[in-house]
């Protein structure tokens, strides 16, 4: 074969000088198989190249890591990156692989309402935005220099508006595991064992999700759950990309409310601090509500208690990555609402349903609910109006509010802030007597 051709637009093209080891970039393939229309990344010539004298960019172009970043969106185009931008908020980012050159890297970073657009540098086997300084990958790129104001990044160009100030960046909550020391095993997850640990110096729990599936499915999920910050619900510090996925989280040292009342019992837990683990509950529950989130799998083994013993709500960013959720055969039957069992219909009204349930847990001192009965039997019996009775010592007024959340009508139950003020007001009236 020659190495002339024809390119699409009928101009004759030559083969494309090179050296081993040289960077090209694809424009398209021509006439047939083996061949393509390269352009050369240093000397930015244009030509033919043929297939068998390419090969990939490992490290840049097929890290598989790369498809787990959140902030990584894949072949989209530059008005595609707009729109996934909106709202517009200073500072907010992503990466996308150019339709047009693909194997480039464009950074999108939103300021003043505008999406600024920069071109990522290949330069021998290194990735630049300034060409100042050079990562060998995205994610180094990314994680060692977020995009933010102070940061070489953005200064060494000439963006189209001058980034100032860009604020918070998204990437924050991805953690250096070199401040990470992982300690004992703490718990075992459905995901993944939990480790306590210390990040610079700081006391935490990290969940290490290994299967990648998960991992990508939990690191979608993880947007939302960076905004959401409220005094009982377990907060998440931050990511790692380790061995799959390390989920960094506050340290709750007094563990799982269900291990909490069982090791304890009666003797050492008096109702009041039932009330108070069951208002703080309600609290987490009434901002989740606020923020739109439905957890779906809110039980006593979701809850855990802090040295202070606060209790917090956790793996409320799992909802929706939950197998669970899709597989109605692995739904926690007994804590979940009839409608949401037949019809899949989740709502924080079905969060209440679960919540009656955790409370019944909560005054059984950790008891399993509906005791003796299958699943099958829990749920024909509720279907004929069934309820479990109240747990020995439960006082009547607590019973109550679980039989108002088990209403088999969703818009009967109470909300969480109706919960909320119900439970202080039992607080005051025990304090008062
Ligand atoms: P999964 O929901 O995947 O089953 P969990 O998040 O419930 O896993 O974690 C399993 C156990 O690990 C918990 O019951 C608890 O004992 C412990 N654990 C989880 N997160 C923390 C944390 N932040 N602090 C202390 N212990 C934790
Ligand atoms: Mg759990």
């Amino acid at each position: 074969m020659s190495g002339v051709s024809r390119t699409a637009t009928g101009m004759p093209a030559r083969e494309l000088a090179f050296r081993k080891g040289d960077m090209v970039t694809i424009i398209e393939a021509v006439e047939g198989k083996g061949w393509y229309r390269a352009r050369h990344n240093e000397t930015g010539q244009e030509g033919l190249l043929a297939a068998s004298a390419l090969r990939e960019r490992g490290a840049i172009r097929v890290d598989p890591k790369l498809s787990l970043m959140p902030w990584f969106h894949g072949k989209i185009s530059g008005v595609e990156a707009v729109q996934e931008l909106q709202p517009p908020e200073d500072g907010m980012f992503l990466v996308r692989e150019s339709v047009r050159h693909p194997g480039d890297y464009v950074l999108c970073v939103s300021f003043g309402k505008e999406v600024i657009h920069y071109r990522v540098v290949h330069e021998e086997n290194t990735l630049s935005i300034d060409s100042q300084q050079y990562f060998s990958n995205l994610i180094d790129m990314i994680e060692v220099r977020p995009p933010s104001p102070d940061s070489e990044l953005c200064r060494g160009m000439a963006p189209l508006v001058a980034p100032a100030n860009l604020p918070l960046c998204p990437a924050g909550w991805l953690l250096n595991l070199q401040h990470l020391t992982l300690g004992d095993r703490i718990g075992q997850g459905e995901f993944g064992d939990v480790l306590q640990g210390e990040y610079m110096g700081q006391k935490v729990a990290v969940k290490n999700v290994k299967c990648d599936v998960t991992a990508q499915a939990f690191l979608a999920e993880t947007a939302a759950m960076t905004k959401v910050r409220h005094k009982n619900l377990v907060c998440l510090l931050g990511v790692i990309l380790h061995n799959g996925l390390y989920i960094v989280m506050e340290f709750m040292s007094k563990g799982n409310l269900v291990n909490f009342l069982r090791t304890r019992g009666r003797a050492l837990v008096p109702t009041q601090q039932l009330l108070l683990f069951a208002l703080d509950v309600a609290q987490g529950m009434d901002y989740l509500e606020s923020k739109k989130l439905v957890h779906r799998d809110l039980a006593a083994r979701n809850i855990l208690i802090s040295e202070e013993n606060v209790a917090k709500v956790s793996d409320f960013g799992l909802a929706r990555v939950n197998p669970k959720g899709a597989d109605a055969t692995l739904l926690p039957v007994k804590w979940t609402a009839p409608e949401a069992l037949k019809h899949n219909k989740f709502s924080s009204k079905s969060d209440v349903w679960s919540y009656g349930i955790l409370l019944w847990e909560a005054f059984s001192f950790g008891r399993a609910p509906y005791p003796k009965l299958s699943l099958k039997e829990v749920t024909e019996l509720l279907e004929q109006g069934y309820r479990m009775d109240p747990p020995e010592g439960c006082p009547p007024t607590v019973y109550a509010l679980m039989r108002s959340c088990w209403e088999l009508e969703p818009g009967k139950r109470p909300s969480f802030k109706k919960l909320t003020e119900k439970l202080q007001k039992e607080l005051k009236h025990l304090r008062d007597v």
